[in-house]
């Protein structure tokens, strides 16, 4: 055994009795090479995975509606937006939204995640506040009890700049009108040279961490996310972890709802800006790096964060399956439609059965069982 496999052993070691790692030796895990290396780490988190949320799989019956792709920014691995007039820009009105809601809830969803484009013309009364409650109400009063997981942190912003309201002012309002929880989106990675060339225009790391411990004060549950496998370096994915585990730290600290997952989103450049795509230099994630970055996931963030979460439109159904064997414990959702990564040229698809969910974790010889956003069993 080499000095190097017997310090990567004291690691997991100490993981696996309930210790915290310090970003050191979360880089020094994803720093591995070695095939023997990467399987210890990866049994590690297997091991950590079932100590901390058990085997079974979870899945949710969601839809995904992206009400408007036209949008003011300009983010460089982004597919999906599009100048108003621009072929393929669409703004989606309230019918079209409650006929794809009513079609969800007839489909056995229990959650509609609603995100949009930062598109200054969606105002109501003069106000882009006004507009996006518009939007929650078009939901909620038919359909009360459905989950809405809506408005990533930079929408957030993007409304409380429109409309000179405090991020505080602005989450209380959507929370009023019937948010339930918000998606821990536009992270990509939280760390501000990445995010100068990736999503200049975006909020700033410091933003989204205060505008997401904003939402956790107010009682709102969040998600976290994070953009991997494109010009950010190993050291600047543990920074991201770092930051996560002490936002959740201090949300449980202060009984507040905190982060329910952890999603990682490997990047796809397929159909991106030519920039970042020629710079990062290849279409779709390797395989390899994600699932290490989803061990090392699990190993820094478990104790704090319990659920972790592949995304099958980012690495096709059978990565993602693979991701479970390498510390997450949800597939996520069913989608029903899903336009982003799909136009940034990724090849798992768009919607997926729940039957084929099932049977791709009945595969893998792990019960499969349906929750809710919250994580509780339906
Ligand atoms: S990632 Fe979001 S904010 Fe950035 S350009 Fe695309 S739609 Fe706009």
């Amino acid at each position: 055994m080499t000095i190097q496999t017997k310090s990567i052993e004291a690691i997991l070691d100490r993981a696996l009795a309930g210790a915290d790692l310090s970003p050191q030796e979360g880089l020094m895990l994803l720093q591995q090479t070695e095939p023997e290396q990467i399987e210890i780490i990866r049994q590690a988190a297997d091991r950590l995975r079932q100590q901390q949320v058990g085997d079974t799989v979870t899945y949710v019956i969601n839809r995904n509606i992206n009400f408007t792709n036209i949008c003011e920014q300009h983010c460089s691995f982004c597919a999906f937006r599009r100048d108003e007039g621009e072929v393929g820009a669409y703004w989606l009105g309230a019918a079209q939204i409650l006929e794809k809601t009513a079609d969800a809830v007839q489909r056995g969803a229990t959650e509609i995640c609603m995100q949009g484009g930062l598109h200054p013309g969606a105002k109501h009364n003069g106000q882009s506040l006004s507009y996006y409650l518009k939007l929650i109400k078009t939901i909620k009063e038919q359909f009360p009890h459905l989950h809405l997981h809506a408005f990533s942190p930079q929408e957030v912003q993007f409304i409380a700049r429109e409309d000179n309201l405090s991020y505080a002012q602005v989450i209380f309002a959507l929370r009023e009108a019937g948010v339930d929880s918000m998606p821990g989106t536009a992270a990509e990675v939280l760390d501000d040279q990445v995010r100068q060339v990736l999503c200049p225009e975006k909020i700033d790391t410091a933003t989204w961490l205060k505008i997401v411990g904003t939402a956790h004060e107010q009682g709102l549950p969040t998600t976290s996310t994070m953009l991997s496998g494109h010009i950010e370096t190993p050291a600047q994915q543990i920074h991201h972890f770092n930051l996560l585990r002490s936002l959740q730290q201090r949300a449980l600290e202060q009984g507040y709802p905190g982060i329910t997952e952890f999603i990682l989103l490997p990047f796809v450049g397929q159909l991106a800006p030519k920039s970042l795509r020629r710079r990062v230099g290849r279409d779709q994630p390797v395989l390899a790096d994600a699932l290490l970055l989803t061990a090392v996931a699990r190993i820094f963030l478990g104790r704090w964060i319990v659920n972790h979460q592949p995304s099958w439109v980012k690495l096709g159904l059978s990565g993602a399956i693979e991701a479970l064997t390498w510390g997450c414990n949800d597939i996520g959702g069913t989608l029903m439609e899903e336009h982003i990564t799909t136009m940034a040229g990724a090849q798992g698809g768009t919607c997926m059965q729940v039957e084929t969910l099932k049977l791709a974790i009945a595969n893998l010889g792990r019960p499969a069982r349906q929750r809710n956003t919250l994580y509780q069993f339906c």
